[in-house]
């Protein structure tokens, strides 16, 4: 402890962010603790910042009101409405004290963004004694009557060491995530040596509590996340507007997806969204604007249905796709039925009837009944970006994966990464070359395998194929004609947050649990659309944060804390992905100057989204206006998403594309890349556009895809 707990300016501070009234105020509520423990540990680098920052509030107290009667009392002894007047002051930058390096406007934001952390964070973290704030505002993590089940005794994770990894394998998997998992799966089930290399780790429920800081759904970006890699050693570089900067994983413009076994699916919200024929035939539907580079799929929705199906069978999805005007054709339904629906989704429905939305419930890689031995979902209100305590969340850390392990033939190598794909003088791929830690020290080694799938995720992969040239690819494997890394494209969001008339958050987990479809293709002057949908549960934190953003009400005081009382429980968010149209120069290449904690050149992404992409948004976010607006929303709060530079973050996708003509694309329909015949692509980079919704399951299905074929196997 630092002693936190004991300054009073910090204390009177804090209770000036969160005063008390009928319910406790911030340190009331252990806010001080908090800080204490906060600032003892992940912020700690933020110590002389916070020193100085309420140094110079008690100078600049001082310096205000000599000569009154205020005359040299601490600021702690001063009335609240004085407290808070220079607060205000300061916030508008009226100074009277030289403050230097340290900005009172940046000051105080911290402060009062670690006091909204301690007081709505889960009390796990040191604050919300009791979970004070939560009750306060509504929110709860289990429904009326449920409970956790018994945590499964825990279980040494299948991996095998260094020493254990062999040579000679069938094939290496780089990158166990969404389609590396499946991937392994599929070879090691059709009978072939399978190394699974995964530069995350193998975590287990404990270690993805619902912690409100570290998470991929919060994000506070303060924190490193267990699902993430750490910021230590771990940079990239981001060329926006301002130019190129060295930014780190909890930043945004890092575009973290989730690194561990599972990718992630590990943490993933779980919609489960099958692309729509039109999706694969975007240039055809739509022509091809000028700057862009949208194009056919050289395949079609029929062709990668049967995989859809697989992916929903094998890991389990709940759904019913009636309702939905864009599903494509299938030869069955879901395994499971869908989830009952949250709260918010009644006065949505009402809405949608208003307006003649066609509407359907969300599928999900969830258990809406028990499924392959694991058990039925509570409906929590922490779903997306956590680990499901009872395992009911389907990725493929918890079904692919540990199929492929009980074949016996498949050996998971964590928490080391595939630095390069290594070729013989030929130019033939012949395995990988790894990078791990022993004793604080980089450890490397060569393993050999007939064939290698690149599962890394859409900017990690084209980062391996960019860091292997050979001597005859000297621009990097797959890359004579300099696509690797082009085309990057996710998912800009669009939408609107709304506060309802009546409360009607009932915290029913995950929270999406209605649709439309009806925006998905054929909007008038617009190319593609997306789908809209009601949106996660958010964890309190994540609540004050985006209305904090949106400058709805004051960041702070009582008219924050009375907000939030008033209005999480009516608070809805309509919101959905738009379909990009990608670009070539929104890209991954890789930046020499700047190395990871190996000396391993790091990504470097660059470029714009496509201006198609904001007309989208646009269109997008006025249908969700109005359909808030038919459903009783008081108050309507657009959000544009769009992005200043290229889009990523998890819905990255398109860095190499599939294509027929490898001078426009990376790999062939079978996500082989052009020139090899053993060098394959499993992850969301194959994306050639990425459809109006959530990509998930189109990497899935595409895995089951490639590896068949690289399987030897009849798809
Ligand atoms: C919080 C959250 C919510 C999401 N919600 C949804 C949702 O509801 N629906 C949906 O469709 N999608 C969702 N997504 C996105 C979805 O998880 C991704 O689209 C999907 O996981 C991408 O799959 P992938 O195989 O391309 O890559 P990933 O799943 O990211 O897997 C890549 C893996 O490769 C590993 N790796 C990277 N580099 C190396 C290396 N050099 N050596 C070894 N290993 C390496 C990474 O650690 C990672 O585990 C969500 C993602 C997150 C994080």
């Amino acid at each position: 402890m630092t002693g936190w707990r004991d300054d009073p300016t910090l204390r009177a501070l804090v209770d000036r962010v969160i005063p008390a009234d009928e319910y406790p105020s911030g340190w009331q509520a252990g806010v001080g603790d908090f800080m204490d423990r906060i600032l003892a540990t992940d912020l700690r680098g933020r110590v002389p910042f916070v020193r100085a920052g309420l140094a110079l509030l008690e100078a600049e107290s001082r310096a205000r009101y000599a000569g009154t009667r205020y005359a040299d009392a601490p600021f702690a002894a001063l009335p609240a409405a004085v407290q808070d007047g220079m607060i205000t002051d300061l916030l508008a930058g009226n100074r009277r004290v030289d403050w230097g390096d340290t900005g009172p406007a940046e000051f105080f934001e911290l402060m009062i963004r670690l006091a909204a952390q301690g007081f709505y964070g889960d009390p796990d973290n040191g604050g919300n004694i009791g979970g004070v704030s939560w009750s306060m505002i509504g929110y709860r993590v289990l429904p009326p009557g449920a409970e956790w089940p018994d945590p499964p005794p825990p279980q040494e994770a299948p991996v095998i060491g260094w020493a254990e990894v062999r040579g000679g394998y069938d094939a290496i998997v780089a990158g166990a995530g969404a389609g590396g998992g499946v991937a392994a799966c599929v070879l090691a089930e059709a009978g072939h040596r399978v190394l699974l290399v995964e530069r995350g780790h193998w975590l287990s429920p404990a270690d993805l509590r619902p912690d409100h800081l570290r998470n991929q759904r919060t994000m506070a970006g303060d924190y490193d996340t267990p699902a993430g890699p750490p910021a230590q050693g771990n940079p990239r570089v981001f060329a926006g507007a301002g130019g190129d900067v060295v930014v780190w994983p909890a930043d945004p413009r890092w575009s973290n997806n989730a690194m561990t076994v599972g990718g992630g699916t590990r943490v993933f919200g779980a919609q489960a969204w099958r692309f729509c024929p039109e999706d694969f035939r975007m240039a055809s539907v739509y022509g091809v604007p000028p700057g862009s580079s949208l194009a056919d799929w050289p395949i079609s929705y029929e062709d990668l249905a049967p995989c859809y199906d697989r992916a929903e069978w094998e890991l389990g999805v709940c759904g019913d796709p009636a309702g939905n005007r864009h599903a494509g054709p299938r030869t069955r339904g879901y395994p499971m039925p869908p989830l009952p629906a949250n709260g918010t989704a009644a006065s949505l429905h009402r809405g949608a009837r208003a307006l003649g939305l066609s509407t359907s419930p969300i599928p999900l890689l969830i258990n809406s009944v028990p499924y392959q031995g694991r058990g039925a979902c509570l409906q929590c209100g922490a779903c997306v970006g956590f680990g499901c305590p009872g395992d009911f969340k389907n990725g493929t850390h918890n079904t692919v994966i540990p199929r492929a392990v009980a074949t016996g033939r498949c050996d998971v190598l964590t928490g080391v990464q595939v630095e390069r794909v290594v070729t013989d003088g030929d130019g033939r791929v012949t395995g990988v070359a790894l990078v791990g830690e022993a004793a604080g020290r980089p450890v490397r080694r060569e393993v050999t395998a007939a064939r290698v799938l690149l599962g890394a995720g859409a900017v990690e992969t084209a980062r391996l194929l960019l860091n292997s040239p050979s001597g005859r690819e000297p621009g990097g494997l797959g890359n004579d004609h300099d696509q690797v890394g082009r085309n990057l494209q996710a998912h800009v969001y669009a939408g609107a947050l709304a506060m309802l008339d009546e409360p009607a958050q009932d915290c029913l987990g995950p929270g999406p649990s209605i649709s439309t479809n009806d925006f998905r293709h054929y909007n008038e002057g617009i190319l593609g659309g997306g789908m809209l949908a009601n949106d996660f549960v958010m964890p309190p934190l994540q609540a004050w944060s985006v209305l904090a953003s949106q400058r709805a009400f004051p960041t702070w005081g009582l008219a924050n804390k009375q907000a939030m009382r008033t209005h999480y429980r009516r608070l809805v968010s309509v919101a959905g992905p738009v379909q990009e149209v990608p670009n070539p120069d929104a890209r991954v290449t890789v930046d020499r100057r700047t190395t990871d904690r190996f000396g391993i050149p790091v990504a470097r992404l660059s470029g714009r989204v496509h201006p198609e992409d904001r007309r989208t948004a646009e269109f997008l976010t006025a249908r969700a206006v109005d359909w808030l607006d038919a459903s009783g929303a008081t108050r309507v709060l657009p959000f544009v998403g769009v992005p200043d530079g290229p889009s990523g973050g998890q819905h990255q996708a398109g860095t190499c594309r599939m294509g027929s003509d490898p001078a426009r694309s990376v790999t062939d329909a079978w996500g082989r890349v052009w020139g090899h015949d053993n060098l394959y692509v499993v992850d969301a980079s194959l994306h050639v556009t990425n459809g109006g919704v959530n990509p998930v399951l189109t990497v899935l299905a595409l895995a089951y895809r490639v590896a068949t074929a690289a399987a030897g196997e009849p798809s």
